[in-house]
Formats: structure tokens, sequence, C-alpha cells
């Protein structure tokens, strides 16, 4: 390497703070314990020159400007006080890096001005003590500023030079010695603190490759690898530090979690290249529009982020904020290969009024979040009382059925599925029953998921599948029956294995048993999935694909499964006959399973208007209240029987 290299080297080391955020975050929490004590320092050492030219020099020279110079350093104090152990983002440790230099600038001429001020009025031993003071406070100034080497050089520049040259102006041989002495130590502390900081940033760079194994309090080794944004592990090492913060200082902290609606079909259709490039995309966009010192994104994993607001607003600003984040979100994306949209929804829980721990917070945001998304899909919701109230009982729910006889206290009901031109009843669909001693009866809507969630819906499934296959075995040849299975029976082989083995043990033909699955199945593996109903089918069961046109799955993806029928969801069919929207896509979707050929089953016919407007679109089978509520296993048999035609039923 050249002389000019290495001179250029050491002056950009020097002289260009780092790009780097995670540096730049390493440096200015560092800073932030040094600071302080420089200024510290500098406000001790000034008073003691001060007391030392009490007498000598002007009243107003001693004590209103070392007061003025007091009241700076203990505002400039107070502010890197208070950043101690707070979160700090890459935006503000850049903008704290690059303030400290000029408040260098500004205090070194201050201090330094006045020093030499105070020089002329003093006695030999009050002289002495401005050059003792000018040293030592520069020497000591510049080792606070160690991992601020751009201030500490501007410092060295500035105070040094000022006392060097106060030195020589002084012409005498123990002045210019000590000028000497002064510029050696001088020089030697700029490249001791410029080691120093290299190996520093080596430290911060090694420690961020090692990421798995480093301290948690380095900004790189919690990076999301794809997003760049906090990680999982960052996230939640970062919420514990900000509800700390909060519960010392009194504050409010909000935390959001964000999930994408739209993502899985983006995935799907256009391949995980596609949806990497959206995701980092939407981390671009949540971090560009709305990320601020108090606002910082963590990306949790899959299309799951989510956000900590420190002394957050009231609940009003933050529905307002996430609104603006939904709005945001539900942009158009252009990529490379495509233009994208999907849609985000938000839940928010905010401390104190909201959760009592960070992992309460987290669990009530998400909550909000779930509850959104079955309600309000694309919309930012604020865990409420409501909410506490519902979890309350979902939690009372969930702990009685882990205790419960399910054998006992399961049951199964029956809708018959009906022909719709000829009212022949053609099959039933076993719908779950749960009658508990301790709290009542519970609907399926409730208990169902609780037990997915839960991680024991096998255990439900198993009793259900038994009890539903020895009713319909003593109805009459011909009847079929329909069986709903949730996502989690299929997406273990264990799993579709249980069920296999009760259907094979059962005394009811496969071939007359379809089982309904939902789009929630394919969020799983769809591989294991496709996989499981293969073995299904091999069996002869038929699969029906339940609540269609509510999820989002691609046609290719269901094309690519072997399914029997699919049942068109209530909501397309409630008052179709006075919607003409409804009846249209009913109409459509009706096309795409005889194209696919699928068979089809309407489900939710309440009204004498609608099964007449559906029955104007061809051969289909339907299930509703105008046909029969569901109803008890032994009074199936007689309903196939006597058939629908004659008295369609008048429950809601
Ligand atoms: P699903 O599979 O879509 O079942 C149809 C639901 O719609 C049933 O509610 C049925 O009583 C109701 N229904 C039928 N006709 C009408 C109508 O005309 N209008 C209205 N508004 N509703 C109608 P149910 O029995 O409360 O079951 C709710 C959900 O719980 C089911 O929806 C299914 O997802 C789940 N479920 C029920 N039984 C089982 C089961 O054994 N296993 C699993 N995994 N899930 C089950
Ligand atoms: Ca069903
Ligand atoms: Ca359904």
């Amino acid at each position: 390497m050249t002389g000019k290299n290495t001179f250029k080297n050491f002056a950009h080391a020097l002289f260009i703070p780092t790009e780097d955020p995670s540096i730049s975050v390493a440096q200015c929490s560092a800073l932030s314990r040094l600071v302080p004590l420089m200024y510290f320092i500098l406000v001790v050492n000034s008073w003691m020159l001060a007391a030392s030219f009490w007498h000598q020099a002007p009243f107003w020279l001693t004590f209103y400007v070392s007061s003025g110079l007091t009241v700076v350093c203990g505002l400039r104090l107070a502010v890197w006080w208070r950043s101690q152990g707070k979160l700090l983002t890459p935006a503000r440790a850049k903008r704290e890096l690059r303030r400290l230099p000029i408040m260098t600038a500004i205090l070194a001429v201050a201090f330094t001005s006045w020093a030499i001020a105070l020089f002329p009025y003093g006695d030999e031993q009050a002289k002495g003590h401005v050059v003792f003071y000018l040293t030592i406070s520069l020497i000591s100034t510049m080792f606070c500023l160690i991992h601020g080497r751009y201030s500490a050089l501007i410092l060295a520049a500035i105070a040094g030079t000022s006392v060097v040259l106060f030195l020589l102006w002084q012409d005498s041989r123990t002045s210019y010695a000590i000028a000497l002495n002064i510029t050696l130590v001088t020089v030697a502390s700029a490249i001791v603190i410029r080691i120093q900081s290299r190996d520093f940033i080596r430290m911060v760079n090694a420690q961020t490759r090692t990421a798995a194994l480093s301290d948690e309090n380095f900004i790189l080794a919690n990076l999301d690898s794809l997003t760049k944004l906090p990680n999982r592990r960052a996230f939640f090492s970062r919420l514990d530090v900000a509800y700390n913060q909060a519960e010392r200082t009194n504050t409010r902290l909000a935390l959001g979690v964000i999930d994408l609606d739209g993502f899985k079909p983006v995935n799907d259709l256009y391949g995980h290249t596609v949806g990497d490039r959206l995701l980092v995309e939407v981390a671009t966009r949540l971090e560009s529009s709305f990320c601020n010192d108090t606002l910082i994104f963590a990306r949790l994993g899959g299309d799951e982020f989510a956000f900590i607001i420190t002394d957050a607003a009231d609940n009003d600003t933050l529905r307002k904020l996430g609104s603006e984040i939904c709005a945001a979100l539900g942009l158009p994306f252009v990529l490379p290969e495509a233009t994208v949209q999907i849609s985000g929804s938000i839940g928010v829980a905010v401390y104190p009024e909201m959760a009592t721990s960070p992992a309460q917070l987290y669990e009530h945001a998400d909550y909000a979040l779930y509850h959104g998304k079955a309600t309000q899909r694309g919309t930012a919701m604020l865990f409420s009382a409501q909410h506490e109230q519902k979890l309350n009982r979902e939690a009372r729910i969930e702990q009685t059925m882990k205790f419960a006889n399910l054998d006992t206290e399961l049951s199964v009901v029956f809708q018959p599925i009906v022909d719709m031109h000829s009212r022949k009843t053609l099959g039933f669909e076993a719908l779950a029953r749960w009658e508990s001693p301790l709290i009542g009866n519970v609907s399926p809507t409730q208990f169902i998921p609780i037990a997915e969630r839960a991680g024991i819906i096998g255990s439900l499934t198993r009793p259900l599948l038994r009890k539903a296959l020895t009713a319909a075995a003593t109805w009459p040849e011909g009847l079929r029956l329909s069986f709903n299975l949730s996502a989690h029976d299929l997406n273990t082989p264990e799993n579709v294995l249980a069920v296999i083995a009760i259907i094979e043990t059962g005394c009811f033909d496969p071939r007359r048993l379809d089982l309904e699955i939902t789009e929630t199945a394919f969020l799983h593996d769809f591989e294991l999935v496709r996989q499981s109903i293969e073995m299904l089918r091999l069996m002869g069961c038929g699969v029906s694909l339940d609540d269609f046109g509510t999820g989002y799955s691609s046609f290719s993806r269901l094309h690519a499964l072997p399914l029997t029928k699919i049942k068109i969801d209530r909501s397309f069919i409630s008052g179709i006959d006075r919607n003409p929207t409804a009846y249209k896509i009913v109409k459509s979707l009706l096309a795409l399973s005889r194209d696919m050929n699928l068979e089809c089953i309407v489900e939710g016919v309440e009204t004498h208007g609608e099964a007449d407007a559906l029955r104007t679109l061809g051969k289909v089978m339907a299930q509703g209240y105008f046909y029969s509520p569901p109803i008890a296993a032994t009074a199936a048999a007689d309903f196939a029987c006597e058939g629908a035609a004659k008295k369609p039923s008048s429950h809601p």
C-alpha cells in the first residue's frame, strides 16, 4: 500500500461516518454510556478552573460564562442520559452521530476560548491550571468520544490546535516543550482511538456474522434475512425493553400484528421468488411510510409482520394509523413479473389498559387480528373489553373441553341434502353438538375452532366420526353421509391414518361417504393435504370442498386436488332472489364446477324465493333451513322416506 493510500484510508476512517445501520446503532448506544460522563468531567473541570480564578478574573467570566456552559452541558447530558437503554432505530442513531460532531465543535470552541480568556488574569499557578485544564479536558473528552471518532478528531483539531498555538504564542522554552508534549499525546490519542474504533467495528461485524451465537443487543444478529426488518427474536426482545420502559415511565405502549390477506394466492400463482419480492416490497413500504423514532416494524415469519409503538397516542389515533397502514398495503405492488394487490389486517393491543405483560400484549393483539380477520378483513382492530370477555369464555371452553368425557358429551345431528328439483333426500351432513354438564350447550362454531387452536381436534373428530358412521349404517341404501374434517385431520399422516382406520372399521360403505374440507386445509402443507385426500379417495370416499368462495385458493390449486363436490357457501345464497350480483356469482360458480366435473351443493337455502331462484340455474343439490334444520339421528331415516317435498321447514 502506498503512503498516499494509507493516508487516504486513515482520513476516510476518521472522517466518514459509517453508513452501516448496525454499526451506527452500536456506536450510538456505546456513546450514550460515555458522553454523559464527558459532560460531567467537563463541567467539574471548568468549575475547578473557575474556582482558581475566582478573585482574579472578572465575575462575569468566572461565574456567568461557567454557568452558561454548565447549562448547555447539562441539557446535552440529559438528552444522552435519557437515550440510555431506549429502543434505538438506525435512523435515530445516524441522526445522533451526525449531530455529535457539530455539538463537539461548538463546545470545543466555547470551552477553549473561555479558558484562554481567563489566562491573562491569573497568577503563575492559575495560568498553569489553564494549561493543565486544557490538556486534561482535551484528552479525557477525546476518550469519551472514542466511539464517535469523527467527533474525537474534530475535538483534537479545534481544541488541540488552539492549545498548541496558544502555548507557542507564549514564547517560552517551557511552553514550547508543553506544546510538543500535547501535540504528541493528542496524535497518539487519535491513533489509539482510531485503532479502538476499528476494532469495535470489527467486533460488531463479527457478532453480526455469527448471528446465532452473538449478543442479542447487536441489531444485525436479529434481522430477518429477506426483508432486513428485525426478526421474531429481535421483536420480542425489543418488546421486553419497550415494555419495561413503558412501565418505568408510565407511558403507553402499542403492539400491532399485521397479517397479509391474499399473500398466499400470489405465492401460489407466481411462485416463491415473486412471493419473496412482495414481502420485501411490503417491508420497504411499511418502513418508508410509517417508521419513525417511536415506531418499529418487524417480520415475525411468513406473511406476518408486527410493530411496536413506544409513547403511543390515544386509541383513535392508533386506529387511524392502523387504517393508514391497511390503506398503504392495499395499494398495488408493481413487481417485475406482475402487478399484484393484497390487503393487510391488523390487530392492536395497548399497554397498560389492555395487557399486563409483554406476552399478553402480543396475545391480545393477535386475538384482535384473528377477530378482525373473521369479521372485517383489511382493517385495523383494537383489542377491546368484548374481546377480553370472549377470550375468557374461550379459555373456559378450552379448559372444560380438555377434561370433558367427549365420548358421552358429544353427539351428531344430521342436516338433509336434497335434490332441488325432485325434493328427494340424497344424504345428510353430520354436524357436531356438544352438551357439557359444566357449561351447557356450546356451538360447533365456537368449540371446533378452539379445539383446532388447542391442537385437540383429533380427539373430537374420532368419536364424532364413529357416531356419525354408526347412525348412518342404519339408513336405507343410497343415502349418503357427509362428514366435516378439520384441516388438522389431514395435515399429518398419523391424523389421516386415524380417520382412515375408523372408516375401515365402521360398518358404513366408504363409497357412500363424503368428507368435507375447507380451503384452510391448504394453508398447511399443500402436498401433504393432497396426498391425504388421495388416500381417502382411494378408499372410495368422496371429498367435498366446503364453504367454497370464502377462501383464497387459486383454481389451479383446486384443479390439482381429486375433489368430487364443491359446496357453495351460504353467504352467496342469502338473498340471491333479490341480488343480481349474487345470482351471477352462483351461476358462474355452478358453471365452473360443471367444467371441473364436480357436483355442487348450495348451502344455507332459507327461503322459498332463494330456492326458486336457484332452481332456475339447473341441476343442483341444496341444503338449508328451507328444507330442514339439522335433525336427530333417529329422525333422519324417516325424513328421507317422507321426503323434504312434503313440508319445507319453517326454521329461521
Ligand atoms: P358447515 O360445515 O358449513 O355447516 C353448515 C352450518 O350451517 C351448520 O352450522 C348448519 O346448522 C348451518 N346451517 C344449515 N342450514 C342453514 C341455513 O339455512 N341458514 C343458516 N344460517 N345456517 C344454516 P353448525 O351445525 O352450527 O356448524 C357450524 C360449523 O361448525 C360447520 O359449518 C363446520 O365448519 C363446523 N362443524 C360442525 N360439525 C363439525 C364436525 O363434526 N367436525 C368439524 N371439523 N367441523 C364441524
Ligand atoms: Ca360442512
Ligand atoms: Ca359449509
